[in-house]
C-alpha cells in the first residue's frame, strides 16, 4: 500500500516541519494541538472569526459600532487609575492618526506586546478629548508580511507561545502547498445534488472565509460530511444487523391475542396496544426486530414486554428478560408469575444466590428447552446461559445499552428478536444518533387512574412542615422513601448520609413508624427481604439511597423526601419521582438541598415545575450539553470536531435519510466513487461499531 501511495497523499502527510516558516520550536508547539502533518493543519479548523469587514482610518471612525483600526504600537503604559485599579494603554499609531486601547484590571496586557508590532485593534471607539480610545478591543498582532483583509480573520485554538498570526500564517502556507492535492469525498454528483461545496474550496474558505455565506457553506459541508459518516456507520451496522441475520416468524392471530390478553387483570391503554402491534409486526418477520420502546416511569411498558415474550412462548419458542439489578429481576418474576398462574408457561428467576447445584439444573433445563421463560440479571444471562431455541431477548431500563452492547450479544444459528426498554427518554437528537439503527416506540399515556406527583423544593425553614406532612399521610395508611446520596458519613463531604438520616429519623421526625433501610451494597437476599417487607407494608418508610431508582413497584408508596438533591441528576431524579406515583393516591415529594449554584438551582426548579419525563430529558440535554452523554467514555464515540447535535439537527435529520438511501443501494459501499467516504467512515467508526469488513 505504502508504494504505491499517490505524490499527493505523500505531501499531506508530510511532517508540518516542512512547511514555509515552520521550524523545531514551531513543529514542537504545532504537535501540542495535535498537528504533526500538513494534512492535520488543513483539517485544523477556527473556532471563531474576527470581524474586520469595518475596516476603518482613525479619520473615518464613528463611536458606538465595532470597527477595525491597523496600526504600529508606539507605546505601552500602565498605571493606577481610580480606586487603585491598573490601567493599561497601548497607543497606536496609524496610518492616518493615533488610537489608544485601554484595559482596566489587567496588568497582563502590558506584557503581551512590545512596541513596535503591527497589530489591528477591534472594539467600539470613542472619541476622548482629541484622541480615539477602544476600551478592551480585540487585538490580532500581524506577522511581519501580513496584510491584514478586510473580511472574517481566523482564531484557531492555541497554545501557550503560540501566536494567532502564526497559525494563520501556517495554515496559509498548508494550504498553498497541498490544498490542490486534497481529494473529495463526495463525487460531484452527490454534492451537486446534497448542496455540498467541493473540499478544495470548502477548505479555503473555512481557514480565510471571503464572506459570511462562504463562511457558512463551507461550515455546512464539513458539518454534513462529519454527521453523514457517523449516520453512514450506523446504517451499515444496521444493515449488517438485519440483512445477515434470520430470525424466526412469530405472527399473531386473533386466536393467540385472546389468549394473551385474557392473563392480564386489566385493559391495555390504547397507548399500550399501539406500541403492542408495532412490536408484533417487527416480530412476524423473519429478520430481527431491534426496537427501542421508551415510556416514562410508570407507563406500563412491563405488560408490554410480557405481551412480545409470550407470543415467543406460544410459538413454541424461549424468551428472556433482562433487567439492571436483581432487585428488579425478582420484580419482574413477581409480576410474570402472577400472570403465568393460570398458564402452562414455564418460568425460572436467575439470581446470583442459588446455590451452585441449583443453578446448574436450571441451566441445563434451559439448554434442553424444559425452560420458557428466563428472567435475571444482564450480566448473569449473558455470561451464563445457553438458550435450547431463543425467540426474544427483553432488556430492561438499559439506556446505556447502546449500539457496542447489541454488537456483543451475538447470538448462534437463528438470532432472536431484540426489544429494548427504557423509561429515561432519550432526547430526540441523540436518539438519532446513537440509537440510529434502531427503531422506536414510544408510550405516551399512562394506564389510568393515574396521580399526578407535587414536588416541592424547600429550604431547611420548611423541614419541620414536610415532616409534620409525612406523619399524617403515614398515619393514614401511605408509605414514603427517604433517599440520600451516600450511605455513610463522609468528613470531605458535607452530605447527608443514609445511616445518619435513619438514626435522626427513627429517634426524631419519624419516632414510633416502622423504619427499613437499603442500599446498593447490602447483600442481595437481604435487600430482597426489606423490600418485600416494605412491599407488605411491615416496613412504612425506607430510607435508601438510588437503589430504587429504576423499576420499583410499590402502588402505596407515595411520599418522598430527598436529602442533597442537587447530587442527583436531572434523570434520576425523574426516576426516583417515578416511584411515588404509580397508584390512585397522589404522591409528594421533597426536595432539600445543601449549598447550591444558580445553575443547579435552575435544574432543580425545572425538575419541581415538569412532570413529563420527555421534556425533562430535553432540558437536561441542554443544560448538559451533548457532550457528556455521547462522551467516549460512555459509549465509545469519537467527539465530533464541528458538527453540534443540537444545533444541526436538521442536517442530522437529512444525513440519516441521505445515508441510510445510499446503503438501502449499495449495502457494502462497493461503488468506488464512495471510496475514500468508505475509508473515512471505516477509520472513525470501523472499530467502535465493530463493522468488521464491510462489503
Ligand atoms: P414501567 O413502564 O415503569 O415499567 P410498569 O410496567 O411497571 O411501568 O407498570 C406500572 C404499573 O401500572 C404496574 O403496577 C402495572 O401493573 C400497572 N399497569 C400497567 N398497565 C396497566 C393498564 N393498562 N391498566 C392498569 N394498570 C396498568
Ligand atoms: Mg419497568
Amino acid at each position: 500500500m505504502a508504494s504505491k501511495e499517490s505524490p499527493s497523499l505523500k505531501t499531506l502527510s508530510l511532517p508540518v516541519r516542512y512547511l514555509r516558516g515552520v521550524g523545531p520550536h514551531r513543529a514542537e508547539l504545532l504537535e501540542k494541538l495535535g498537528l504533526r502533518f500538513v494534512h492535520d493543519v488543513l483539517f485544523y479548523f477556527p473556532r471563531d472569526y474576527l470581524d474586520l469587514t469595518d475596516y476603518r482610518e482613525v479619520p473615518d471612525l464613528e463611536e458606538g459600532k465595532v470597527q477595525s483600526v491597523e496600526g504600529v504600537i508606539e507605546e505601552i503604559e500602565s498605571r493606577r487609575g481610580y480606586r487603585a485599579r491598573t490601567v493599561v494603554g497601548i497607543l497606536l499609531r496609524c496610518r492616518s492618526g493615533y488610537l489608544r486601547g485601554v484595559w482596566f484590571n489587567l496588568p497582563h496586557i502590558r506584557d503581551q506586546y512590545s512596541v513596535g508590532q503591527r497589530v489591528v485593534f477591534s472594539g467600539k471607539p470613542r472619541q476622548q478629548g482629541i484622541l480615539w480610545e477602544m476600551a478592551h478591543p480585540l487585538v490580532q498582532v500581524l506577522g511581519e508580511d501580513e496584510s491584514p483583509r478586510s473580511g472574517l480573520l481566523p482564531i484557531y485554538p492555541s497554545t501557550e507561545g503560540l501566536q494567532q498570526w502564526e497559525l494563520r500564517q501556517v495554515a496559509r502556507n498548508a494550504l498553498e502547498l497541498a490544498l490542490e492535492l486534497v481529494e473529495d469525498a463526495f463525487p460531484a454528483e452527490y454534492r451537486e445534488a446534497h448542496r455540498l461545496w467541493p473540499i478544495r474550496q470548502a477548505l479555503a474558505e473555512i481557514h480565510f472565509p471571503s464572506s459570511r455565506e462562504h463562511l457558512e457553506m463551507a461550515r455546512r459541508r464539513f458539518i454534513y460530511q462529519e454527521l453523514f459518516l457517523l449516520q453512514l456507520a450506523l446504517a451499515i451496522k444496521r444493515a449488517q444487523q438485519q440483512a445477515a441475520r434470520r430470525a424466526p416468524s412469530l405472527l399473531v392471530s386473533p386466536e393467540i391475542d385472546r389468549r394473551i390478553r385474557r392473563l392480564f387483570p386489566f385493559e391495555l391503554t390504547p397507548g399500550q396496544n399501539q406500541v403492542i402491534s408495532e412490536i408484533t409486526s417487527d416480530m412476524g418477520q423473519t429478520k430481527p426486530m431491534l426496537r427501542l420502546l421508551q415510556g416514562d416511569v410508570g407507563s406500563g411498558k412491563t405488560v408490554v414486554a410480557a405481551y412480545a415474550m409470550l407470543l415467543a412462548v406460544v410459538h413454541g419458542y424461549q424468551t428472556a428478560l433482562m433487567a439492571p439489578t436483581e432487585v428488579l429481576a425478582r420484580q419482574h418474576a413477581r409480576t410474570f408469575e402472577r400472570v403465568l398462574r393460570s398458564s402452562r408457561v414455564r418460568q425460572v428467576l436467575l439470581t446470583g444466590g442459588l446455590a451452585p447445584k441449583e443453578r446448574e439444573t436450571i441451566l441445563a433445563k434451559i439448554a434442553a428447552g424444559q425452560v420458557d421463560m428466563v428472567i435475571g440479571t444482564q450480566a448473569l444471562i449473558q455470561q451464563t446461559v445457553q438458550f435450547k431455541k431463543l425467540g426474544l431477548v427483553v432488556i430492561d431500563e438499559q439506556h446505556k445499552f447502546g449500539v457496542r452492547q447489541r454488537a456483543a450479544l451475538k447470538a448462534s444459528g437463528e438470532d432472536p428478536h431484540y426489544l429494548v426498554m427504557t423509561a429515561t427518554p432519550i432526547p430526540r437528537t441523540l436518539m438519532m444518533t446513537l440509537f440510529g439503527d434502531l427503531d422506536v416506540s414510544t408510550l405516551r399515556d399512562s394506564p389510568p387512574g393515574r396521580q399526578k406527583v407535587r414536588t416541592f423544593l424547600t429550604d431547611e425553614s420548611r423541614r419541620a412542615k414536610w415532616w409534620e406532612f409525612f406523619r399524617r399521610k403515614l398515619r393514614e395508611g401511605r408509605q414514603g422513601y427517604v433517599v440520600t446520596p451516600v450511605v455513610e458519613d463522609d468528613d470531605e463531604l458535607d452530605l447527608v448520609s443514609l445511616e445518619r438520616a435513619y438514626e435522626a429519623l427513627s429517634n426524631g421526625e419519624l419516632e414510633g413508624f416502622r423504619l427499613g433501610l437499603i442500599h446498593g451494597r447490602m447483600p442481595g437476599e437481604q435487600k430482597e427481604s426489606v423490600m418485600e417487607a416494605f412491599r407488605r407494608g411491615k416496613i412504612q418508610v425506607l430510607a435508601c439511597t438510588s437503589v430504587i431508582e429504576v423499576g420499583i413497584d410499590v402502588p402505596n408508596a407515595t411520599l418522598m423526601t430527598i436529602e442533597n438533591a442537587e447530587r442527583f441528576g436531572l434523570a434520576q431524579l425523574h426516576q426516583l419521582r417515578g416511584r411515588i406515583s404509580r397508584g390512585s393516591y397522589p404522591g409528594y415529594c421533597c426536595l432539600f438541598t445543601g449549598e447550591i449554584n444558580e445553575q443547579a438551582k435552575k435544574r432543580l426548579q425545572a425538575f419541581a415545575a415538569i412532570s413529563d419525563g420527555f421534556e425533562l430529558a430535553e432540558i437536561d440535554f441542554a443544560l448538559r450539553g451533548p457532550g457528556e452523554l455521547f462522551g467516549t467514555k460512555q459509549h465509545g464515540m469519537p467527539p465530533m470536531k464541528i458538527a453540534d447535535f443540537e444545533r444541526d439537527h436538521s442536517v442530522l435529520l437529512e444525513t440519516r435519510d441521505d445515508a441510510r438511501k445510499l446503503v438501502e443501494r449499495d449495502p457494502g459501499l462497493a461503488n468506488p466513487a464512495f471510496a475514500l467516504l468508505r475509508r473515512q467512515m471505516l477509520a472513525r467508526y470501523g472499530r467502535v461499531l465493530d463493522l468488521g469488513d464491510v462489503g
